[in-house]
């Protein structure tokens, strides 16, 4: 680490070395790396006007946004602790966020600040509030972002100054990330700047890996354009999308909301590289059925993590879409990216989500975590290296219950295999015990999804008085495809045993909902079964 960046400021000041390309896209509006250098230099300065000091909690909620940065890394290089919030919360999960962080300024947009303003009064520590694109009035402690700095007006009067110097070591606190709350409250995860930069390092190093094809040439270097359709307070945007772009003076285009024909439009006209996020997304764009009137030539790969995904959509996306499909496997508490995968390994090992980085180990140990279990055998994945967090703010318990000497305890059931490509099967927390035979999620939906109508699937468990558990599903079937539950029941019962055989499936016409990094909520499915006799 000696001669590396020790932290976020150097990712900041590198962005320099390509400052006349564009950092930002989103809708008419284009911001180069220098403006938004010039940008973050001039917010640091309003924050410490405002007061904030090292270790102060600086939290952000507005949509993806240009500004989004800006904000961000205005707190990190003054070394303020970046809290960005779920801009999907309600006013009762955003005052949560700001009081469980303690935050004493915010960024927000209008949108964000309205829900806000009747929660005020409940957020003791908050000084300070910095509001962006509002078109109505603001009162205290509310002020225009645009009178403080003028983004973002605008971009490109701002005068040049140097960052301030806060004397920063790797090992300082960043951020709080809150976990997606996908399996309980959302936790505040709390990251380094070391953390950070391992990750742009080791995922930027695996990225170039993870695109090689056999007999490839050399990529020559090129601005490349990324369109950015994940939320940016997430990991995965913040870590491996928004720091490694930074890096690699590329490209990220915003979108106000996610849809596959404006996507479309966006890839055509600016010839995007890249774009994924979460299978769901990748599933849509693929599956749209104008997607062949788009000259989508440009794109060389379809990435995404965060959630399974069926071997289904890999080769579609190799066979179909022509682009290198990608997977990675990360958590909130490891900063994004742990494994990497992509290309000719990810086509020929379609159900694995590819073996760790270089940086990060990986062991199975059994459900007390006392033993290590041999390869092949499934248990409970344990990670560790320097991206992973120095545990949750404020929450020391369950902080000691998850970070073992050095490891994080991930909640994942998964195995390895001989040359340590990794398999996650489900989350313990959703694995279903039917009369003491385990069944995963995963090994049923895979062959859910290799059916021709079913374009979205969801096991889960439902109780049974002696079994304890059995399996149903909830099934989404593709534009004008049919298909009955006893047939698809039969499907499973041709390719897996007996006892993994959805008891009852239930068909709805939308997909299933996903909370905003894209992951079923299990929970709010079991409703979906209520009708049925209790076994
Ligand atoms: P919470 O911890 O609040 O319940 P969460 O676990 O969904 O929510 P995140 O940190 O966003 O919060 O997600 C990490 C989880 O996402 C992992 O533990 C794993 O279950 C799942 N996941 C991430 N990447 C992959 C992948 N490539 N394949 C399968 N599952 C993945
Ligand atoms: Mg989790």
């Amino acid at each position: 680490w000696k001669n590396a960046p020790p932290h976020m400021g150097a990712l900041v000041a590198l962005s320099r070395t390509h400052g006349e390309r564009l950092a930002t896209i989103y809708e008419d509006e284009r911001v180069t790396y220098e403006a938004q250098f010039r940008a973050i230099a001039a917010l640091a300065e309003v924050y410490r006007a405002h007061g904030v000091k090292k270790g102060d909690r600086v939290a952000l909620a507005m949509r993806n946004l240009p500004e989004w940065p800006v904000a961000f890394f205005a707190a990190t290089v003054i070394g303020a602790i970046a809290v960005p919030l779920n801009a999907w919360w309600s006013g009762d999960e955003l005052a949560y966020g700001l009081n469980d962080s303690g935050a004493r300024l915010l960024v927000c947009d209008a949108e964000r600040w309205d829900r806000i303003v009747p929660h005020l009064s409940e957020l003791p520590d908050l000084a300070q509030v910095l509001v962006s694109r509002a078109t109505a009035p603001l009162s205290p402690p509310a002020t225009r972002l645009e009178d403080a700095i003028g983004i973002p007006n605008d971009w490109h009067t701002l005068p040049d100054r140097a960052l301030p110097d806060a004397g920063l070591l790797p090992d300082d606190d960043a951020t709080i990330l809150y976990t997606s709350g996908t399996t309980g409250k959302p936790k505040g995860a709390l990251g380094t700047h070391r953390n950070f930069m391992t990750n742009i390092m080791s995922t930027g190093f695996s990225g170039a890996r993870m695109l090689l094809r056999r007999g490839d040439p050399i990529p020559a270097p090129q601005p490349r354009v990324g369109l950015t359709v994940i939320p940016l307070f997430h990991a995965t945007a913040l870590s491996a999308g928004l720091m490694g772009a930074m890096a690699a003076g590329h490209t990220s285009i915003y979108m106000r909301k996610f849809e596959a024909l404006r996507a479309f439009e966006i890839i055509e006209r600016e010839k995007v590289n890249s774009t994924g996020g979460v299978p769901t997304i990748a599933w849509q764009l693929l599956e749209h059925p104008d997607r062949h009137k788009y000259d989508l030539s440009s794109l060389e790969a379809v990435g995404y993590g965060g959630a399974p995904s069926a071997p289904e959509l890999v080769r579609k996306i190799a066979g179909e879409m022509k682009a290198i499909p990608t997977n990675g496997w990360g958590m909130t508490e490891t900063t994004a990216t742990v494994t990497t995968h992509g290309a000719e390994d990810y086509i020929h090992r379609p159900e694995s989500c590819g073996p760790p980085v270089a940086v990060a180990d990986l062991k199975i140990m059994d459900a007390d975590g006392t033993t290590e279990l041999p390869v092949g055998e499934v248990g409970e994945l344990w990670a560790r290296g320097p991206m992973i967090v120095k545990g949750y703010w404020n929450k020391p318990e369950a902080t000691a219950a998850t970070f073992v000497d050095g490891w994080v305890r991930t909640g994942d059931l998964a195995r390895l295999d001989e040359e340590g490509f990794c398999f996650i099967l489900d989350r313990a927390k959703d694995m279903i015990i039917r009369g003491g035979e385990n069944i995963y999620s995963t090994e049923i939906e895979n062959v859910l999804y290799d059916h021709p109508a079913v374009t979205d699937c969801a096991l889960i468990g439902l109780p049974h008085r002696i079994l304890g558990e059995e399996p149903a599903a909830v099934v989404h079937l593709g534009p004008g495809a049919s298909a009955t539950e006893a047939e698809l029941q039969a499907w499973v019962r041709a390719r897996l045993a007996a006892f993994k055989v959805p008891v009852a499936i239930r068909f709805v016409p939308e997909t299933l909902p996903r909370n905003a990094n894209g992951k079923i909520l299990k929970r709010d499915l079991k409703g979906l079964f209520e009708d049925r006799a209790a076994a």
